[in-house]
């Protein structure tokens, strides 16, 4: 049986939880000036899990609340409830939500450091706002970090 991925809307105070949940590759839409009212309309209508250190909010339906202070904890507290798991197919843009789409090396050329095109043949960006992702430090340092987590 496969369960269907949840996708969240994480409230303004939530912003990096919000970044590191798309790198996991969940769908996860930050309300940076959303009220609470707007964050439930918008969270039944696209049928999204809100995650919020809001009381208020938290009492909405399917509504989880998030207490801790860093992202370790963050994190923590969202994967009790839906045990996450990294889906390197899935990694989404952690600035925009965007989906990443294959970027050829030849186009990758003076979009990304030389550095990193000397070093990487695979590259992405997002479809949505350009940016371009490759698995360079930064990256293993997130799925090092992910790993301890027990999330990848
Ligand atoms: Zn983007």
């Amino acid at each position: 049986m496969t369960v269907e991925k949840p996708r969240f809307i994480a409230d303004s105070m939530l912003g990096s939880l919000a970044k590191w949940l798309r790198m996991l590759g969940y769908d996860t839409e930050y309300a940076r000036d959303l009220d609470d009212d707007s964050i439930a309309k918008l969270a039944a209508k696209e049928g999204r899990h809100i995650l919020t250190r809001d009381r208020a909010l938290a009492s909405q339906p399917g509504a989880t609340m998030v207490e801790g202070d860093n992202i370790d904890s963050q994190l923590r507290a969202v994967n009790v409830r839906y045990s996450l798991s990294l889906d390197e197919g899935a990694i989404r843009c952690s600035a925009c939500n965007g989906a990443l789409v294959d970027l050829p090396k030849e186009e990758a050329t003076g979009v990304v450091p030389k550095g990193a095109l000397e070093n990487n043949d695979t590259f992405w960006k997002c479809a949505a706002c350009g940016k371009a992702y490759w698995k360079g430090t930064h990256w293993l340092g997130i799925m090092d970090r992910l790993r301890k987590l027990n999330l990848a």
